[in-house]
């Protein structure tokens, strides 16, 4: 390697200058790596210290992972129908019988077979997946811990590693590049003051200590720098957002009265609640401001959120702005429409003259046909047309607004910031306001961390004639409980009711349709999908006469809408899908939700999911199956979503399982402006520290002059609206 062709900043070099081509193609590969600084931010997961073998049960499901344990069994079996051997291998975390044990096998495998014997201590490495009747390591790795490296006593670290790119030879790149780590070429930004006072590393000292530490306590402190660091870049950049949206205008909507606003409350067949009250009042406010509202509302799935957000673009519309509201998907679009235009009934008709009471409100989606779509385009562009409903089609260039005065996004979380900035774009001069609509309870902590933009709103109750939902797992494994299920549904369906069964996906790969046929009812051995489950449902003899449909997003526009139509109009049983039906939807016959292999899916998305019965007062009931044995990590969390139905209890349980890119709402890979090290919830006080080191940053007007790199960095997190104003100011 010639260290002549690395660049002075070390981080943006190409890995293929540091590494050579071959390794630079394999990490490209494998994480999608170009850079050192990228590569250099693959931090350990953990690490394991010599002597110490990994709790089995602990392993995260379906993912690559490397474990310590100790082999207990090892056989050999001849091929039936070729030449070669199966050897097969069986460790186990704890010595005797009382351990977890983890199952592979090597085809022709001379390697394994000489290297592993009873009793041999490995690290072992590939993906964790479940077959028959136990857990397995597919495509399995293995490095020897021999008594040479179970004297050195530093603790190895474990890598996000694959079966192409093994813990080994991250390792061993992470060596070759650490050679040439050094101060100059890893200059440190942040202040040095700050990193004094919290006994932080310089940053190059961090890299190093994080994949090389002596100790884990050396690990552990590298880990903080660099958490830290993400918090105090994070919350630097969302002051310098707000700074800028300050210094944003708007048009304000003041609440005129007389206008469709009055009318609608009027109409409504229901008294709002408190809650929607008060909420509606602090949007009311936001918008009649001359700064741009950027409210998140937020409320579970059901508590009236679309009403709220509907009353507040009808202020908008009577003051003489157009409001345009997004929703994730076709088929949500396609019933927000449907529900709107019912709710405002005469309110939604301009008239063929514009001598009707109303406004136009259109539907605007990528399936829509051109004579459609030309004719929504031009009431949005004449502003005949109040409201607009879609999907992100509405973000293209051809939808000119006359007079944007309040998007509202319905589930932010599908949303990516810059789409949102996208279609804030569209109002000219003036921004438009903005109101977020979300499921997913988010803590106050993490609002006022995270969505530093956001003033939040929370619709605690639900309105009344909500009935509870009992949740129950089902352990798929006993038969008894299987068969449960079934008539659990006949049930249901006989008593005049519907059901939603949902799967994790939509059809089988290839080489499992055989399967599929010889186990029928015993799907252990697969992920239950859409298809199957529909045609096992349709072919059992108690389901005869019961009408069944299968949706799902492979199907057309209308199709999708049509069954939903035709569920909604109960002329359907029960409804096998995939997660489609997950936001918004309301049907409120619908009183039993079945999630097929449930540990597939995130808590929030289960909460939401079961979200969907209960609805219309009958009591609703939802049942998570799972093939999985009952002290299996991933049925942890399906009993968190069985134990409470507190939105907020397990949107914190959620954020600590789950990326926090998804909060962001930004993609989280590859890029550097995301938290890869921080975790809102568990780094609470370090996100506090760095909140407060920011202020006294920004008290110090000569901040840019003093921290140019620190300014590089910041730039390089923030949106490009955010960039332009830091530059000009
Ligand atoms: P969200 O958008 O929060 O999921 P919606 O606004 O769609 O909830 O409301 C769910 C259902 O409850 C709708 O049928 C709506 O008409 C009804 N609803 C909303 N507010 C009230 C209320 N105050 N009293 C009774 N029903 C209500
Ligand atoms: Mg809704």
């Amino acid at each position: 390697m010639t260290t002549k062709k690395l660049a002075a900043d070390f981080e943006q070099t190409a890995l293929a200058d540091a590494l050579g081509a071959k390794h630079a193609a394999a990490l490209e590969k494998a994480f999608g790596y170009q850079s050192v600084g990228e590569f250099l931010r693959h931090f350990p997961r953990r690490y394991v210290e010599v002597g110490e073998l990994t709790p089995i049960a602990e392993l995260p499901f379906d993912e690559h992972s490397t474990v310590v344990a100790q082999v207990v069994n090892v056989s050999q079996r001849q091929m039936h129908s070729r030449k070669g051997f199966i050897f097969e291998v069986t460790v186990s975390d704890e010595l005797g019988d009382a351990g977890q044990e983890l199952r592979m096998t090597f085809f022709n495998g001379y390697q394994a077979r000489n290297d592993l014997q009873v009793g041999t201590i490995a690290m072992f490495s590939g993906k964790v997946g479940w077959y028959q009747d136990h857990l397995q390591l597919s495509q399995p790795d293995y490095a020897i811990l021999d008594e040479a490296s179970q004297a050195d006593p530093t603790p190895i670290p474990i890598y996000p590693a694959s079966a192409k790119m093994p813990n080994k030879r991250i390792r061993d790149l992470m060596g070759l590049l650490l050679e040439h780590v050094n101060e100059q070429n890893l200059p440190e930004f942040l202040p040095q003051p700050l990193l004094d006072a919290r006994r932080y590393p310089a940053r190059w000292q961090a890299f190093f200590n994080r994949h090389h530490p002596r100790d884990l306590k050396q690990a552990y402190i590298a880990r903080q720098r660099f958490a830290y660091e993400e918090a105090f870049i994070l919350q630097l950049s969302l002051a310098q957002k707000n700074a800028q949206l300050g210094s944003q205008h708007a048009v304000p909507r003041a609440r005129t009265s007389g206008g469709l606003a009055d009318k609608f409350d009027a109409r409504l067949p229901f008294a709002l609640t408190e809650d929607q009250l008060q909420v509606g009042e602090e949007i009311s406010g936001d918008l009649s401001l001359e700064h741009p509202m950027h409210r998140l509302l937020q409320g579970e799935v059901g508590s009236g959120k679309t009403v709220v957000a509907l009353r507040a673009i009808l202020q908008v519309i009577d003051a003489g702005g157009q409001a345009a509201l997004l929703a994730p998907t076709e088929v949500l679009a396609a019933q927000h429409y449907a529900s709107i235009t019912k709710m405002l009934g005469p309110l939604a008709d301009p008239g063929l003259f514009g001598e009707g009471e109303g406004t136009g409100v259109a539907l605007l989606t990528g399936s829509a046909k051109t004579a459609q779509r030309r004719e929504a385009l031009l009431g949005i562009a004449s502003g005949e047309t109040g409201l607009i409903i879609g999907t992100h089609a509405l973000l293209s260039d051809q939808v000119r607004f006359a007079e944007l005065g309040l998007v509202v996004v319905d589930e932010q979380h599908r949303f990516g910031v810059e789409q949102r900035d996208a279609l804030r774009a569209k109002a000219g001069d003036a921004m438009p306001h903005t109101l977020v609509m979300t499921a997913t309870p988010i803590p106050r902590t993490v609002a006022m961390t995270v969505f530093g933009d956001l003033e939040t709103s929370t619709i605690k109750r639900l309105p009344a004639g909500r009935a509870p939902i009992s949740t129950h797992i089902v352990p798929m494994q006993l038969t008894g409980y299987r068969d449960r299920l079934y008539s659990r549904i006949r049930e249901e369906v006989a008593k005049g009711h519907q059901v939603y069964v949902v799967c994790p996906r939509i059809t089988e790969t290839a080489g499992e349709q055989g399967v599929l046929l010889a186990t029928y009812e015993d799907t252990s051995a697969q992920t239950m999908s859409v298809e199957m489950m529909f045609e096992m449902l349709r072919s059992m003899p108690e389901f005869e006469g019961v009408e069944i449909e299968s949706l799902h997003s492979q199907l057309d526009a209308a199709d999708k809408a049509q069954i939903m139509d035709d569920f909604a109009a109960g002329s359907i049983d029960v409804l096998v899908s995939t997660t489609v039906i997950e936001v918004g939807v309301d049907v409120h016959n619908a009183t039993l939700m079945v999630i097929m292999d449930a540990e597939r899916f995130g808590i929030s998305q289960l909460h939401q999911l079961r979200g969907r019965v209960g609805r219309g007062g009958l009591p609703g009931t939802c049942l998570l199956t799972t093939w999985l044995d009952a002290d299996h990590a991933s049925v942890n969390r399906l009993r968190v979503i069985e134990s409470t139905l507190d939105g907020f209890e397990l949107a914190e349980a959620d954020l600590l399982e789950r990326r926090e890119g998804n909060i962001l709402g930004v993609q989280q890979s590859g890029s550097q402006s995301t938290l890869r090290e921080l975790s809102i919830i568990k780094d609470r006080t370090l996100i506090e520290q760095a909140r407060h080191d920011v202020q006294i940053l920004m008290g110090y007007a000569q901040w840019h002059h003093e921290y140019p790199l620190l300014f590089k960095t910041v730039m390089g997190w923030v949106d490009e609206s955010t960039r332009e104003f830091l530059n000009k100011n």
